[in-house]
């Protein structure tokens, strides 16, 4: 049976559209960049973009990987675009931003992974933009050398971020390809090489994993050293993807909020629109200045 849940009323979405959505728009055509809040269909489009928060996609917009939840294509990706860093660089300074959300495609048809391309893109916008804080959410890096993340990490993002996305049971449905305790050392490690770097990361729940299993993965990320954790509702983007198992109330994500900061991360975003970029600039402002 693949019948959905019906949509709760806590799950509004406005649309898009105002002055501020419409210069962020622009901005992005011009710099020919690709955002995930469009490629993934982000319900949060119209709240992010008209405070000029947008989260970039680099390294193109055709993926190697296929997970079952996500809406971006997957296939043959083009070559890397060299020019890419330095356009991600100036948009950042035209948008003004104090922080900044930069994410990629998996390219696992690159020997790096597109690490280099990563380091390239935080120099371009310190360069621009040295008041700007940098947050990368990066693909899983499972065929390069481990020493590619090095690469990443000595370019100093001041936040690192890479999702965990579902519960291990859950990996062969949602993420095949990834695999669960690769990524949790890739966080391990950003901390062991750089314990400035502040690490996060997420995962969707509505998948059809329980609070047993939640909790477990909160308990894996802190042995990881992971600071910040988000956790917000999957929604399918369309019918071809990955079902909602059920709609976690918003009383079920404030408990997992209150059991979040009880293991002991930094910074913990729980709500059914929660995404990964979601006030993350917001967030990090407001832990800084504690
Ligand atoms: Fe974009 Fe993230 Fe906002 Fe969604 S939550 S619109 S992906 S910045
Ligand atoms: Fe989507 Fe990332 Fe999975 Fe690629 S690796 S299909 S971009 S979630």
């Amino acid at each position: 049976d693949n019948a959905q849940p019906k949509k709760p009323d806590w799950i509004r979405v406005k649309a898009p559209g105002g002055e501020g959505y419409n210069e962020t728009r622009r901005i992005m055509r011009e710099h020919k960049l690709v955002t995930v809040c469009e490629e993934a269909g982000c319900p949060n489009v119209g709240e992010c973009w008209s405070q000029g928060h947008a989260t970039m996609m680099i390294m193109g917009d055709i993926c190697t990987r296929g997970c079952t939840f996500c809406n971006i294509a997957t296939g043959r990706p083009e070559t890397l675009d060299v020019f890419e860093p330095g356009r991600v660089g100036d948009s950042v300074a035209k948008l003004g931003l104090n922080h900044v959300v930069i994410t990629s495609v998996d390219r696992d048809d690159l020997d790096d992974g597109g690490a280099e391309h990563f380091a390239q893109t935080i120099r371009a916008v310190r360069h621009r933009s040295p008041g700007t804080t940098i947050e990368i959410l990066t693909p899983d890096f499972l065929k390069c050398a481990p020493s590619v993340l090095e690469t990443v990490v000595a370019a100093r993002p001041d936040v690192f971020n890479h999702n965990l996305e579902t519960v291990p049971g859950l990996y062969p449905e949602v993420r095949p390809g990834a695999r669960y305790f690769h990524s949790l050392r890739l966080l391990q490690r950003v901390k062991e090489l750089d314990p400035r770097i502040f690490t996060k990361s997420g995962i969707m729940v509505g998948l059809g994993e329980d609070r047993k299993q939640v909790g477990q993965v909160m308990d894996d990320m802190r042995a990881a050293d992971v600071d910040f954790l988000t956790i917000g509702q999957y929604l399918q983007p369309t019918p071809k993807h990955h079902r909602v198992d059920r709609f976690v109330t918003p009383d079920e994500f404030a408990s997992y909020e209150k059991t979040a900061y009880g293991k002991g991360f930094l910074m913990v975003s729980a709500t059914p629109l929660t995404r990964s970029s979601y006030h993350a600039g917001d967030d990090f402002a407001r832990l800084r200045a504690a």
